[in-house]
């Protein structure tokens, strides 16, 4: 028996950059953290078929569209729990509001991503702070919340390696960057907050939705944190989102980079503005926040 991870790529074809990733986890249980979304639900049963399991539990690190929205069509096919939040238990069993949600906050690229389906609450579990369980090897759930009030991230202990989610950043591999999640709206308190609790595991492998596997561990995480309180000081002297997005192309020449190279990619361009707004909008609300942490 191996208790490996796979990184199991869910991004749908119309997207031409790697960008949705779910892991699988082996243990007695396997386990799927992330369940990509309904236009690439075929692709992943694809590549999760022809193996020597027929059941499979699933985490969900939170359940923004992008990660949930191929769950109950995965789970058709491969039965098993569905471990997340306690929040986020109901919008699963009935995900009209989540459909709602997307829709107005990503407009077409929702309908791109595909409709969730309903999944029957029997399956689920929700999981308190800390709770560890026995599937994928060992996993243990941390409260993650800024990114979104739901989100939990996985440390798997076999590998020493977290699934973050999108609670610590997009990595963008080829620049060894991270860039901030601090979608708006967001509570970068807490984002901060959970940034600190998974340094504070010191794990050696992160394990990212947005796209792949960093063996950096820790020091990524503790590099976007300094990266969120310098923007944040910069924040602080500026009046108005523009300057500030200015201001810190300027001053960051692989952000410069990559934010260049995202008039390719509309999608990815609207969630980094949305991030770079999260900070701009939160040191506004409370100026003294990032000189807490
Ligand atoms: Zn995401």
């Amino acid at each position: 028996m191996s208790y490996g991870v796979e990184l199991i790529d869910a991004t749908p074809d119309w997207l031409d950059v790697p960008f949705l990733a779910t892991y699988l986890v082996y243990g007695d249980r396997n386990v799927l953290v992330d369940a990509g979304v309904k236009s690439s639900s075929e692709k992943l049963i694809k590549a999760l078929s022809n193996r020597d399991f027929d059941e499979l539990d699933y985490v969900l690190t939170h359940i923004h569209i992008d990660h949930v929205s191929g769950l109950g069509y995965l789970h058709e096919k491969f039965k098993g729990y569905v471990y997340l939040h306690p929040k986020a238990v109901k919008h699963v069993a009935d995900p009209s509001k989540l459909w709602e949600t997307a829709k107005e906050a990503l407009g077409d690229f929702a309908e791109l991503y595909g409709e969730p389906k309903p999944i029957d609450e029997k399956y689920l579990v929700p999981v308190g702070n800390g709770m560890i369980i026995p599937s994928g090897g060992e996993l243990m759930f941390i409260h993650t919340p800024g990114h979104a009030s739901h989100h939990i991230s996985i440390y798997h202990k076999d590998s020493n390696g977290l699934f973050v989610g999108d609670s610590a950043g997009i990595y963008i591999p080829q620049l060894e960057y991270i860039i901030p999640t601090t979608i708006y709206p967001c509570r970068l308190d807490l984002y901060m907050a959970s940034l600190r609790r998974m340094k504070l595991l010191k794990p050696g492998i992160i394990y990212y939705a947005h796209y792949g596997i960093s063996e950096d561990g820790w020091k990524k995480i503790d590099e976007l944190y300094n990266r969120i309180v310098e923007w944040g000081k910069i924040a602080a002297e500026i009046n108005s989102l523009e300057s500030f997005t200015e201001n810190i192309l300027s001053n960051d020449e692989s952000f410069r980079e990559i934010y260049s190279r995202l008039d390719d990619v509309p999608l990815a361009k609207i969630l980094v503005d949305l991030a770079i707004k999260g900070i701009y909008e939160e040191v506004k609300r409370d100026p003294e926040m990032l000189s807490r942490f």
